[in-house]
C-alpha cells in the first residue's frame, strides 16, 4: 500500500494574532514561494501597506531565484551544472554557503548542504517509493563540506558534489525580509515562511507573541504547546511530518541524514529552534533533527544564543534550559 503525504502544509506553526492594539492595523499579504505557503503581516497606524508588503514579497523571490536549486539561472543551480568550473556568484550567495559552513561543522556534518545528489534521489514532489540501495550508496560518494571550494566570489563543487540550500535558505531570506522592514521603519511584524517564524520587535498590545508548536502528523494542525517570546526572534521547526510518503507502511520523510543517505530514523518528531536570526535557526533545527534528542540538546546548551524544543516520537516535550515560566521565552502544552 502507498500513500502519498500531504506535500505542502499551509502553515506549519500558527501565529496568535489574538489583541491587537487600538490604533495599530495589522495588514497582512500571502503568497506561494520558496515551495511553501508564506505570510507577512506588519502591524501599523497607517491605513494601507501595500508597498512594504508588495517588495517583501518581491524580495523573498529575489533571493529564490539566486538560492534555490531548482530555478535554472540561480547560484545554486549554475553551480550544481558546471562540472566542477568555478562559477561567479553574488554576494549573497558567498555568504550564505560561508553561513552553512559554519553550521556543517558545528553540527558535525548532520547539516550539510552538499546533500544535493541525495535530496534529488528523495525528491518528495515527484516520487512516492524509496530509491534503489544502489542509487543511494553512489549518492552518498558526494556528500562532504570540503567538496565545496570558495574563491572570492567563485565557487565549485568537485568530487561531483551537488548543493541544496533548502534546509537554510529560508531562514536566509526571512532574515533578508525583516532586515528590510525595519529599516523602513516597521516596528511589529509576523513573517511566516511555512515554519519559519520571524518576530519583529514587540505585539502593539506590549503581551507575548505565541506561537503555536504542531502536533505531528495532525492534520487539523491542533498545537501541540504554544512558545511565548517577548520579542524579535525567530522561530524555525524541522519536522519529519512536513514532507513525506508513506510506502509499505514506513513513513520516509525529507530530512535526510548525510550518513545513512535515507531519512532520518531517531527518537524526533520536530526540533524547534529559537534565536535571533532565523537562517541559524533553520540550520540549526535540521541539524538537531539528524543528530536526535541527547546530542541536539547537547549541542544546544552549548549554544548561549539558542533555545529549543524536541518533540520525541512518543510525542514527548523536551526543552532547553533557557526556556522557563519566568524567561523571556516561555512554554504553555496546548493552544495559548
Ligand atoms: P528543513 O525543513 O529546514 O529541515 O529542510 C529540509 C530540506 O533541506 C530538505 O527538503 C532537503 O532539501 C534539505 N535537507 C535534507 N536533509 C538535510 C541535511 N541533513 N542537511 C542539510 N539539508 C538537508
Ligand atoms: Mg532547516
Amino acid at each position: 500500500m502507498r500513500k502519498i503525504g500531504l506535500a505542502f502544509l499551509p502553515l506549519l506553526l500558527s501565529v496568535s494574532i489574538l489583541s491587537s492594539c487600538s490604533e495599530q492595523k495589522l495588514f497582512t499579504k500571502s503568497f506561494f514561494a520558496m515551495d511553501t505557503f508564506c505570510s507577512v503581516s506588519v502591524y501599523s497606524l497607517q491605513n494601507d501597506q501595500e508597498n512594504l508588503l508588495e517588495n517583501s514579497e518581491t524580495l523573498c523571490r529575489e533571493f529564490e531565484n539566486i538560492l534555490s536549486k531548482k530555478i535554472i539561472s540561480s547560484d545554486v543551480y549554475k553551480i550544481n551544472q558546471s562540472k566542477g568550473n568555478p562559477v561567479e556568484v553574488s554576494d549573497e550567495t558567498i555568504k550564505l554557503l560561508n553561513l552553512s559552513n559554519k553550521y556543517m561543522k558545528l553540527t558535525n556534518g548532520a547539516f550539510d548542504i552538499t546533500i544535493g545528489a541525495l535530496s534529488d534521489l528523495w525528491d518528495f514532489k515527484n516520487i512516492n517509493v524509496p530509491p534503489s540501495d544502489d542509487k543511494i550508496l553512489n549518492a552518498l560518494k558526494t556528500i562532504s563540506s570540503y567538496n565545496i571550494i570558495i574563491e572570492g566570489n567563485t565557487v565549485k563543487t568537485i568530487n561531483g558534489s551537488s548543493l541544496d540550500l533548502g534546509a537554510i535558505a529560508k531562514g536566509y531570506i526571512a532574515d533578508k525580509t525583516a532586515m528590510y522592514l525595519r529599516d523602513e521603519g516597521v516596528e511589529s511584524a509576523i513573517l511566516d515562511f511555512g515554519g519559519s517564524i520571524t518576530l519583529i520587535g514587540q505585539k502593539p498590545t506590549g503581551d507575548f507573541w505565541n506561537v503555536g508548536i504542531r502536533k505531528p502528523f495532525k492534520d487539523d494542525k491542533s498545537a501541540l504547546a504554544t512558545l511565548s517570546v517577548k520579542s524579535d526572534k525567530s522561530i524555525v521547526t524541522s519536522g519529519v511530518y512536513q514532507r513525506y510518503f508513506e510506502y509499505n507502511n514506513k513513513i520516509y520523510h525529507h530530512i535526510i541524514s548525510p550518513q545513512t543517505g535515507s531519512p532520518t530514523e531517531n527518537d524526533l518528531l520536530s526540533v524547534t529552534i529559537i534565536g535571533d536570526y532565523a537562517a541559524d535557526c533553520d540550520a540549526l533545527a535540521t541539524g538537531c533533527m539528524v543528530m536526535g534528542l541527547e546530542k541536539g540538546l547537547e549541542l544546544i546548551e552549548s549554544l548561549e544564543q539558542f533555545e529549543a524544543v524536541f518533540v520525541t516520537t512518543e510525542n514527548k516535550i523536551i526543552i532547553s534550559s533557557g526556556i522557563g515560566e519566568n524567561k523571556d521565552i516561555r512554554l504553555k502544552i496546548g493552544r495559548d
